[in-house]
């Protein structure tokens, strides 16, 4: 490997130590939520990119959750939903008559997530929360309709640019930085 290619970001729009402390908070208000309930929330991630906001966020929970995963295409290797996607991979946990908070690196035009909340209605969650760690409302095309008594809890909206990093990649590159940072504009246009 001929760099590290954290030259390939501009600018760093949050670092490690406000990631972390961002998802502490997010993790202890979503405690405080659900702690009076009778069964606890079952947790789930949109793959790939919500895996590590996920895996921070349930740490900082402070019962017990179960964690389930589901992936929705619609990004290809380029910049921009397109519109349609579709659910390829399934729930493994039966989610019917429970609350479910969904986790999500980031929504922008709210088709992947619409998508994903009519799923897991028709797989009868009783509730669907939502918690995503960016949220970029100017790029906002449909609304997103949350279930039951669901809740959206977001960690910091995004300004109206592409960003990778803390489970965000371009073209399955960046994932894994611990930052959330721009990408310098020459490298995808
Ligand atoms: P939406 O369907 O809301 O337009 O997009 C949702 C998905 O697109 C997100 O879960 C994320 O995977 C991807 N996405 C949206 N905006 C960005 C961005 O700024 N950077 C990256 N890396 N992915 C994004
Ligand atoms: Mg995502
Ligand atoms: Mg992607």
């Amino acid at each position: 490997m001929n760099t590290t290619m954290h030259s390939h970001i501009e600018t760093i729009l949050w670092s490690e130590d406000q990631i972390s402390r961002r998802v502490s908070e997010l993790a202890a208000e979503v405690s405080a939520d659900f702690a009076g309930c009778s069964r606890a929330p079952i947790v789930v991630g949109v793959a790939t990119g919500a895996f590590l906001f996920l895996a921070d966020f349930v740490r900082k929970i402070d019962f017990s959750v179960s964690v389930d995963f589901v992936r929705a295409e619609s990004y290809g290797s380029g910049t921009e939903s397109n519109g349609a996607p579709t659910i390829s991979l399934d729930l493994k946990v039966d989610i019917n008559a429970r609350h479910v908070i969904l986790v999500e690196d980031i929504v922008d035009t709210g088709h992947t997530l619409s998508r994903v909340i009519k799923h897991l209605k028709s797989k009868g969650a009783s509730s669907v929360s939502v918690c995503t760690f960016l949220d970029k409302p100017a790029r906002r095309k449909v609304n997103v309709q949350l279930v039951g008594e669901g809740k959206f809890y977001r960690g910091f909206e995004c300004p109206d640019c592409f960003v990778v990093g803390y489970g965000m990649d371009f073209a399955e590159h960046y994932r894994n930085f611990p930052y959330i940072g721009v990408l310098k504009p020459e490298l995808y246009e």
